[in-house]
């Protein structure tokens, strides 16, 4: 079931850099899309996980994952997982996404296994986002090489920007290779600390170097963000009111906006038979 406006616009979170806030970016833009009344799947690319954990879904449990997409041992469809949260569905990770790279080596058309199966399931969606592992290996080439655009999301802190140019380099290679239309929606500033002029010297110095949209939303650093995923919860439901969870509404706003849409509301947010 798909709401009418329905794009399926096929989005990778995504850096190269671990720690960044990829994971808490895709689940919390996520659950923010689903509150405004959109129907999202997570895909999980990353064997750590931890999407798939922070959205209440026990690892050990799972018969098909992203590892059997990969691999070609079960349909697409299959692979999907209901989650607790009404408009967010997952396609799981576990450890054996890891083995799955080295299984496909051998396959010509290795960097598009992620691309021809979510074309058989985009429609039933208006977004799916691929949360990224922190590397630049088969399994991030074919979350690039599946997408429409990227988020980058960019920890404030020394040296950002050098991290940033090599993804945009990474990015160059993308488009020439494997996904020539492949567009850069923008870079999210995370774990922004306004006790330090650090943060506001990273953002500064970023704004004036980097040709590339910025989001104008910011997301602060804060416990309550790091805390959400032990609880298999998104921000919005582990403390609604939070500023992380308003900062995350305000950037999915403008992801709406940017692709020509408008937040709606979702009477129900949790499923109460999970
Ligand atoms: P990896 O590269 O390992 O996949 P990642 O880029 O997905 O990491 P996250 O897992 O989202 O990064 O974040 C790293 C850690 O920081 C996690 O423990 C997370 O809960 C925490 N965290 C994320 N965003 C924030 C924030 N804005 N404030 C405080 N802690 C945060
Ligand atoms: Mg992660």
């Amino acid at each position: 079931m798909h709401t009418e406006d329905a794009v399926g616009k096929i989005i990778s979170i995504t850096n190269q850099k671990g720690g960044v806030g990829k994971t808490a970016t895709t689940v919390s833009l996520a659950a923010c899309l689903a509150e405004f009344n959109r129907n999202v799947l997570i895909v999980d690319v990353d064997p750590q996980g931890n999407a798939t954990t922070s959205l209440g879904i026990d690892k050990e449990e799972q018969e098909t994952s992203s590892y059997e997409l990969f691999t070609d041992k079960a349909k697409p469809e299959d692979c999907i997982v209901e989650t607790r949260y009404f408009g967010i569905d997952v396609i799981p990770s576990t450890l054996d996404l890891a083995g799955a790279e080295v299984e496909v080596v051998e396959y010509d058309d290795r960097n598009y296994i992620l691309k021809r199966a979510l074309e058989t399931i985009r429609d039933r969606y208006d977004y799916i986002l691929i949360d990224c592992p922190p590397s630049l290996n088969t399994l991030t080439c074919n979350a690039l090489t599946a997408s429409d655009s990227v988020i980058i999301p960019l920890q404030c802190e020394f040296l950002a920007l050098e991290g940033l140019k090599q993804l945009l380099d990474t990015i160059d290679i993308i488009r020439d290779r494997t996904n020539p239309e492949l567009n850069v929606d923008g870079v999210l500033f995370t774990m922004y600390d306004n006790r330090t002029n650090l943060s506001a010297q990273v953002v500064e110095n970023v704004y004036n170097n980097l040709n590339q949209k910025i989001y104008r939303t910011v997301i602060p650093r804060t416990v309550r963000l790091a805390e959400a995923p032990s609880y298999g919860m998104p921000i919005t439901q582990y403390d609604k009111r939070s500023s992380a969870a308003q900062s995350y509404r305000d950037f999915a706003t403008e992801v709406l906006r940017q692709n020509g849409q408008r937040p709606g509301k979702r009477k129900k947010l949790v499923r109460k038979d999970k």
